[in-house]
């Protein structure tokens, strides 16, 4: 069943930080009510975070034979807010050995999202 609420929030696409109302049906997005945008990009904004609001999730992962014991990793695109835990779940069991380069993917298809995880930074391994 679609829910009906109200949200307020501020758009972070320009300077102006314009502050939103969302109202209506989520499963009709043409539908809903939006107040406050000064443009049209901003009812694009509203309605995604409405509808569907997602996120870059930053982490890190465990690393092995390395000058750090974790390696910073993100999604390569937004993830819906409602699949952080989740999402978290399985970047915590990722362990990786050393040497690791920056866009490595960890995870890939997350939660069958099609986002993957990747690393953000290159570590070499330690020598002997
Ligand atoms: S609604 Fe438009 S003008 Fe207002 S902050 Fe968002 S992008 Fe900027």
């Amino acid at each position: 069943m679609a829910e009906e609420l109200k949200k307020e929030l501020i758009c972070i696409l320009c300077p102006l930080g314009c502050k939103m109302s969302v109202s209506g049906d989520t499963d009709n997005p043409d539908d809903l009510v939006i107040r406050g945008q000064q443009c049209k990009i901003g009812r694009v904004y509203a309605v995604e975070e409405y509808t569907n609001p997602t996120r870059t999730l930053t982490s890190t992962v465990i690393i092995k034979n390395a000058p750090l014991a974790r390696l910073p990793v993100k999604t390569n695109k937004p993830l819906p807010k409602s699949l952080i835990f989740k999402a978290m779940e399985e970047i915590n069991r990722v362990e990786l050995t050393a040497p690791v380069k920056m866009g490595t993917v960890v995870i890939e298809n997350l939660l069958d999202t099609g986002i993957d995880i990747v690393t953000t930074r290159s570590l070499a391994a330690l020598v002997d």
